[in-house]
């Protein structure tokens, strides 16, 4: 009788269950498990550290809708995929890290990458399972899946010592056991509102004088655009994104109300937020920055979500599911503010003037660049491709914040950038999760020299595996800027160490991509950064294109300075 092992039957389990790209580094004990992955039709990318692997299993969850499957080794490989799976937790993305460990007859010896990666996992998982025996394979990888997208989305981890890895069964009752597996459905799609909240929000809409409509990645995630584009069109009611939310709607839309964003938040009288937290993006819905009598519908997929922020109304389910409802509700009696009402012409005319004051910033070419010139030249190069756009992965904190203001986002899904979690390093992660996710999308990323530097070397691993990513580097020789110490701050014997927040001046990062026959572009000016971006949208190859950015152009923690 034909017998298998543990290594086939987690990769038989993982197609079962419809599992197509994995992500991740091999080794002791699991690189069986990634071949025979493979010869099942999974496609397994391999990253250099489990860091990015990690970073791009999480953001594959968020622009697929089913989980990202990051696959470590044990020990050392577990707690490097930790910022993945934390990543994944803090964003509310579907993902499961799947880690080798050490034999469970060693435990407690002193085994090779020995680690209790059950208790290490823990404060980072929505769910964590061991399978002990091999006859509890398939049952835990259909659990770890199922939990990973269940209710509000999150990471799950699941451990696979190294001998039930090579415990063998067979085939027969391996087909038996895949066989029986109950696969779990979402309650997402049952609705836990009743009648008389659906229809309080829509009195609550309708009454408005100031009404505004928030949306987030938790809508994006949902694929609430088509039911979020009815209701903002029928009302009339102007709508603003969180960064992940941009693109539901095109930021060129006559209702966006981004480029007025404090007057909306300040003034709106109530304020339907659909799958975004009330946390530090959204200044934790207080005042001043937000009025201090604004009435709060919350939509969100978690009841506790909902307790937490006690909002005047909440609607707890589906956001595509409960904005479909409020359209229904409201055709019953239609309502639309139209373009003449003070609020909306508030706002529009608030947008058009902040767009003007920031475009006769952009217009000027200058040179050294700052962050603004080269931003507008690449927002061109990306808005002249048109549609598929792009999918556009954004982190550093003067690139990004610059960037999240000039580049426009008119597609859903189209923006990745640090998250609610504010994390850089993610960049690399993202754009190779991005490629393999949309293969017919080009993935851009504007990234900070520092943002970039966390995962580098993963510029091989887009060589390899030719994805169409160009990587836009704003090199100004450090976090926030080059080396511009503050004496005040920096005394002592090793004063005259480089700043800590100084790298070498003009980083040759464009040679990195070369070093493996990828294209390397070193630009300083317009033209040179313009013909770039010409060349390597139309070559959809690995590209870097380092751009020489001004070392005192940046300020320091960006537009977070409060914070600092
Ligand atoms: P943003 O950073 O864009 O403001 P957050 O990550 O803070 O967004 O919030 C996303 C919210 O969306 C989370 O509270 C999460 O529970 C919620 N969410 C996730 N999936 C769904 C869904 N399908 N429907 C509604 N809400 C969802």
């Amino acid at each position: 009788m034909e017998e298998i092992d543990g290594n086939i039957l987690v990769a038989m389990s993982l197609a079962k269950f419809g599992i197509r790209h994995m992500f991740g580094v091999v080794g002791i004990p699991v690189t069986s498990l990634a071949n025979r992955a493979v010869s099942l039709g999974i496609r397994f990318i391999a990253f250099h550290n489990e860091q990015s692997a990690g970073y791009a299993a999480s953001a594959y969850g968020f622009l697929t809708g089913s989980p990202g499957v990051l696959l470590t080794v044990s020990g050392p490989g577990c707690v490097h995929g930790l910022a993945g799976l934390s990543n994944a937790m803090a964003n509310t993305w579907p993902m499961i890290m799947i880690s080798g460990s050490c034999d469970q007859n060693d435990v407690g010896r002193g085994d090779f990458q020995e680690l209790n990666q059950i208790e290490a996992v823990k404060p980072f998982s929505k769910l964590s399972l061991k399978a002990t025996h091999i006859t509890e394979i398939p049952t835990c990888v259909s659990q770890v899946l199922a939990s990973a997208s269940y209710g509000r989305p999150g990471g799950c981890y699941l451990d696979l010592p190294s001998d039930v890895l090579h415990q063998m069964i067979s085939k027969e009752e391996a087909h038996t056991l895949l066989e029986n597996i109950q696969i779990l459905t979402n309650p997402s799609h049952s609705l836990q509102n009743t009648t008389h909240e659906i229809s309080e929000s829509v009195s609550l809409l309708r009454n408005a004088q100031r009404p505004l409509i928030v949306f987030g990645k938790g809508a994006a995630y949902a694929r609430a655009e088509h039911s979020l584009k009815e209701l903002v069109e029928s009302t009339g009611i102007p709508f603003l994104p969180t960064p992940l939310g941009k693109g539901l709607l095109p930021d060129t839309h006559s209702l966006a109300a981004t480029a007025a964003r404090s007057l909306a938040i300040s003034k709106c009288d109530v304020a339907l937020v659909v799958g975004a937290r009330l946390n530090w993006l959204l200044h934790f819905g207080d005042s001043p920055k937000w009025s201090n009598d604004v009435k709060f519908i919350l939509v969100d997929i978690s009841l506790e979500e909902i307790h937490l922020r006690k909002p005047h109304l909440g609607l707890v389910g589906d956001a595509k599911l409960i904005v479909e409802i409020l359209n229904k509700e409201i055709k019953g009696d239609p309502f639309s503010l139209g373009k003449t009402h003070p609020w909306v012409e508030a706002i529009s005319k608030k947008v058009k003037d902040n767009v003007n004051k920031m475009e006769s910033q952009l217009v000027k070419d200058v040179v050294p660049f700052n962050f603004f010139t080269p931003m507008r030249i690449i927002r061109d190069a990306i808005v002249g491709l048109g549609s598929p756009a792009p999918i556009v992965v954004s982190e550093g904190a003067n690139t990004m914040d610059v960037g999240r203001s000039v580049l426009i986002q008119t597609e859903p899904r189209t923006r990745l950038d640090a998250g609610t979690w504010g994390t850089m390093g993610v960049g690399l992660g993202y754009c190779i999760a991005a490629a393999v996710a949309s293969p017919e999308r080009l993935v851009v990323a504007v990234e900070g020299d520092s943002g970039f530097g966390f995962s580098a070397i993963e510029v091989e691993t887009l060589v390899r595996y030719q994805l169409a990513v160009v990587v836009i580097v704003f090199n100004n020789g450090g976090v926030y800027g080059g080396d511009r110490r503050s004496l005040d701050e920096i005394d002592g014997p090793h004063k005259d160490d480089p700043a800590p927040t100084s790298f070498v001046p003009n980083a040759g990062y464009h040679a990195l991509i070369e070093a493996f026959g990828g294209k390397g572009y070193l630009v300083g000016t317009p033209q040179e950064l313009k013909n770039a971006l010409s060349e390597s949208f139309s070559a959809r190859k690995p590209a870097v294109i380092n751009v020489i950015i001004d070392p005192y152009a940046g300020s320091e923690s960006g537009r977070l300075q409060h914070k600092n």
